[in-house]
């Protein structure tokens, strides 16, 4: 054998067993989950309760790091330039593919500048308003914001926010500009429309489930493709009239770039246990969601989604003509 041939051997060999080894210390201490939402939102929910049982397997703390702002580009730009160790991971949504053509200036591109860990939830969304909005059902909901779209503001959490795609669907559908009130995340966001600030908002089940049963503010439709088991006399969009409205928000797990993927597998198997917990299926079932299974919760299906709801969402964005620098 050549030397260098002889040198590479060793310096793979080498690499293998280090990252090995590494692999079977890790974690030894806390990680750092970076949700790129404001705290007390539907992401921020979906992570704690993820984080608190991960680190339960992990016999290592994740602290949950809320960096909201610009639809969750901020937090993930963060994640996309920290130390490939294992230490600082990601949750982020749907927004990581819709924002790849939303924005014109991305400080990061989402297939390359992440490792993955696995899908957790797909969550539903919800058509919502402040308590005292005048219309009492979907018909008419959609005559009354078709009539004064000038004048009604409707929250989102920025460009690349579900809580925007889903406004954008809405507004496509309705063939009616609506004034948008952007925020670090649809925590604050439901505070001004539980405050009456706001008018209405697309949000997920995750972080409207207990106004809507509290009564403190009005759901007209469930953005999913069957009737939800928690809402039963709530319609879907399709029945209500709006079928190109139907979105789910799918949540998963990035590490950065160059992450060893034997760290990966570890976060992704503790994923797992997380969401098999009877705990997780209740408290999610409660919020009108579901765990991922085992199967979605791979790094090989996330990246497959990922890839997929990129090429399927930018034709979408691309006909509605919003962009963002
Ligand atoms: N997921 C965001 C949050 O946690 C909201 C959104 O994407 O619309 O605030």
């Amino acid at each position: 054998m050549a030397l260098s041939v002889k040198l590479a051997a060793f310096a793979a060999a080498t690499a293998f067993t280090a990252s090995a080894a590494f692999a079977q210390t890790y974690p030894d201490r806390s990680i750092t989950m970076v949700v790129p939402f404001a705290a007390g939102g539907p992401t921020d929910t979906v992570g704690r309760l993820v984080a608190e049982k991960m680190s339960a397997d992990l016999g290592q703390t994740i602290l949950v790091e809320n960096v909201g702002g610009a639809g969750g580009t901020l937090g993930a730009g963060q994640v996309a330039t920290a130390e490939a160790d294992g230490y600082t991971i990601l949750l982020h949504h749907i927004g990581m593919a819709t924002s790849a053509s939303l924005y014109r200036n991305l400080a990061y591109n989402p297939t390359e500048a992440f490792e993955y860990v696995g899908l957790v939830t797909e969550v539903p969304m919800t058509l919502v308003a402040r308590k005292d909005f005048e219309p009492t059902d979907m018909a008419s909901f959609i005559t009354y914001v078709k009539a004064n779209a000038e004048t009604i503001t409707m929250a989102n959490a920025g460009i690349g926010a579900a809580s925007h795609l889903c406004g954008m669907l809405f507004m496509q559908a309705m063939e009616a500009p609506i004034v948008t009130v952007p925020y670090k995340g649809t925590g604050p966001a439901m505070t001004e429309l539980l405050g009456g600030q706001v008018d209405i908002m697309c949000d997920q089940t995750t972080n409207t489930t207990e106004q809507i049963k509290g009564g403190t503010i009005k759901a007209f439709a469930v953005t999913s493709p069957a009737r939800l088991e928690i809402f039963p006399d709530l319609p879907t969009v399709a029945e209500g009239g709006l079928p190109g409205m139907e979105v789910s928000i799918w949540h998963g797990i990035y590490t950065p770039k160059g992450t060893p993927a034997e760290v990966n597998d570890r976060l992704a198997a503790s994923l797992q246990k997380a969401l098999a917990d009877p705990e997780i299926v209740a408290k999610f079932g409660e919020l009108g969601t579901a765990p991922s299974p085992a199967a979605d919760a791979t790094p090989a299906a996330l990246k497959a989604k990922l890839e997929g709801e990129i090429a399927r969402w930018k034709p979408v964005i691309e006909a509605a003509g919003v962009y963002a620098d």
